[in-house]
């Protein structure tokens, strides 16, 4: 283990282009020499992670002592000055699970017994959402944009009217499931203008793109470990204004995804963690936020991302692959490409051909046309996206 790379003191451009070199020659485990890496994953998490992160894994950490708390502490502080240039009206809180514990944990402790959630869909994420009002009995209100339609502030706005009791109201940012990219500027304004709490599931999108949580008039935003921060699976986490969160005791609907109880044991017990934490995932974390700073931060990743998805697509195209959204509505952080037309074609060859290659994408999600997806976070440059494209030119088999 090289203990100065652990130290996020390696430039992470440099060991990326060393994974691409390594990958040239696999070994006879299929993983690239010198790399934990037998394929790069181009999907929305998890996602490729760098040596150095899943190096920082290598390590048992004891939780009841100073080191570990300080270290979570100072993950949570990293974050919130991530999300906002405000610090001191916001508090992050991690939480153990997959994304979706974490949207839930807000979904079952912010909102009251009498109140009401407006949920905002275009795709899966927005629909679980709703799912896990239902599952807890919340009184919801659904309004549905289909599958390929960006979220419309103005029918919001009606809504809000028609409904004077919603009390909350949720919005996918980047809907993964098309790579969808909602207004969430346009709707927070309009709820807070009638005085909703707004929540944003930023699951695929913080970390990837630039965004201020107090100038957006968020309330709660969510998002994961294993995705635009590079880190990988085990937990969540929620940037909330503490003001707001403060006033949720009692009101959760579940034990162990009680985000009050999670959030004031983690006030009291200084970075402690009610039940068993993900050590290690917090570990790599930690080394993942480093390696996001080495970067530049988020607006340097963002251009990253962003002028590796305008490759692929624009690659793609020349391929004769048609992408799903118009470019406006289009996130940088995966992309919807329709079927060729061409009979031949079968997903599940290209996937099977792209992975002997040392590329993992993503089938498709939604039910009205038949597409594949093709994600570009993670540990992932430029002259990836070129091998992949020349790839996909070399086995164009249909
Ligand atoms: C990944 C993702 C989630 C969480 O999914 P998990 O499988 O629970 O990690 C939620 N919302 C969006 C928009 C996502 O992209």
């Amino acid at each position: 283990m090289k203990s100065e790379a652990v130290n996020g003191n390696e430039n992470v451009n440099a060991s990326a282009s060393a994974n691409a070199n390594a990958n040239a020659n696999a070994n006879a485990n299929g993983f690239a020499s010198g790399s934990n890496r037998p394929y790069l994953l181009l999907t929305p998490g998890p996602l490729t992670t760098s040596e150095t992160v899943k190096e920082a894994m290598l390590r048992d950490w004891c939780t009841w002592d100073n080191d570990y708390n300080e270290l979570v502490q100072s993950i949570r502080s990293r974050l919130v000055h991530l999300a906002t240039n405000s610090p001191e009206i916001y508090t992050a809180v991690l939480m153990q699970g997959s994304g979706t514990f974490s949207v839930e944990s807000v979904i079952g402790t912010v909102i009251p017994r009498d109140g009401k959630l407006l949920v905002l869909t275009n795709g899966a994420y927005g629909k679980r959402i709703a799912q896990m009002a239902s599952v807890y009995g919340i009184a919801t209100s659904v309004l549905d944009f289909g599958e390929t339609e960006q979220v419309r502030a103005s029918d919001v706005e009606q809504r809000l009217q028609e409904e004077v009791d919603i009390t909350h109201v949720a919005i996918v940012h980047c809907e993964t499931t098309t790579g969808m990219l909602n207004p969430i500027a346009d709707v927070a304004a309009i709820a807070k203008a009638h005085g909703k709490t707004v929540i944003v599931d930023a699951m695929s999108s913080f970390g990837g793109i630039p965004l201020d949580v107090h100038e957006l008039q968020i309330d709660y935003l969510i998002s994961s470990a294993n995705k635009c921060i590079q880190g990988v699976p085990g937990f969540g986490f929620i940037i909330a204004r503490t003001e707001a969160l403060a006033g949720c005791a009692g009101q959760a609907r579940s034990l162990s995804l009680d985000l009050y109880d999670q959030w004031s044991a983690m006030e009291a017990g200084g970075g402690k963690w009610r039940f068993t934490s993900p050590t290690h995932v917090v570990r790599a974390f930690d080394q993942a936020l480093r390696e996001l700073e080495l970067e530049g931060g988020i607006a340097a990743r963002h251009q990253r991302y962003k002028a590796n998805q305008e490759l692929l697509v624009n690659g793609m195209r020349s391929l004769g692959f048609c992408p799903l959204l118009q470019s406006k509505v289009q996130s940088p952080f995966i992309t919807a490409f329709y079927y060729p037309q061409s009979i031949e074609f079968s997903f599940g060859e290209l996937y099977a051909r792209l992975k002997a290659a040392g590329f993992v994408i993503y089938p498709g999600k939604i039910s009205a046309a038949d597409t594949f997806r093709i994600g570009n976070i993670g540990e992932v440059y430029r002259e990836d996206i070129a091998k992949l494209l020349q790839i996909i030119e070399d086995e164009c088999f249909w």
